[in-house]
């Protein structure tokens, strides 16, 4: 037999990790992010306005500790930074959760990575193809520690930021974001059952680009959580 490590990130202020079940991700829920990637962005967050929500997800394992250097991917010549506002749930619910009662569940918040290979997404898209090998990769999430709500509230108009060798490339609010922390949690609970353990990335704004070997990165959720990194 052997033994799997279980996928954790720490939490401020306790010594128990946060045991990771999935990792969900939400795409296209900035309106500049969705333009600068060549799609029709919708006129307002108006539900009537509103695409339905893009999800894939990356395994639990793919979390990366603060402060850790990242050995560059195989299998991609063109790897991109997608800073995001990172929530993560501690309570176990079967079924459709209402938007009203949505945070309930919020365990806490952070701030993360979405890494992707940019030019295997680019090249599934062409082909109607799955994202998997684009964005569910080794190594593809790293994440700040995670902050209790009770230390940090719902961070709802906070900056969403990163910092690439000390240059700004992405900055928004996160009220941008076309879908709410709770409406992504209500649309994500309309396909999977939400579990403490599950994070979801919430989406990333206009300024993604390439991380090369030796960038450094910080990346940060103003007054909730920062990480720092870099590529080996
Ligand atoms: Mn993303």
């Amino acid at each position: 037999m052997h033994s799997v490590p279980i996928a954790s990130v720490p939490v401020r202020g306790s010594l128990d990790d946060f045991t990771v079940h999935r990792i969900y991700c939400i795409g296209r829920n900035f309106a500049d992010h969705i333009r600068e990637m060549g799609h029709a962005a919708p006129a307002s967050s108006a539900p009537a306005d509103r695409a339905p929500p893009v999800f894939f997800m990356k395994p639990a394992d793919a979390v990366v500790a603060n402060d850790t250097l990242i050995p560059y991917p195989r299998g991609t010549h063109d790897l991109h930074h997608e800073v995001e506002l990172v929530v993560a749930l501690g309570t176990d619910r079967d079924g459709i959760v209402e938007t009203a009662e949505a945070l309930d569940l919020v365990f806490g918040y952070s701030v993360g990575l979405d890494l992707t290979r940019r030019d295997l997404q680019a090249n599934a898209k062409s082909k109607g193809l799955p994202w998997d090998v684009a964005k569910g990769f080794d190594r593809s999430a790293p994440i700040a520690p995670i902050v209790p709500v009770t230390l940090c509230g719902h961070p709802d108009g906070a900056r969403l930021s990163l910092q690439v060798n000390g240059n700004t490339v992405q900055d928004a609010p996160l009220s941008d974001m076309l879908y709410s922390v709770p409406e992504v949690l209500h649309e994500l609970s309309k396909l999977y059952d939400l579990r403490a353990g599950d994070l979801v990335f919430m989406g990333t704004p206009a300024g993604v680009g390439p991380l090369l070997p030796g960038d450094r990165y910080v990346a940060a959720v103003d007054g909730v959580a920062e990480l720092r990194g870099g590529i080996a």
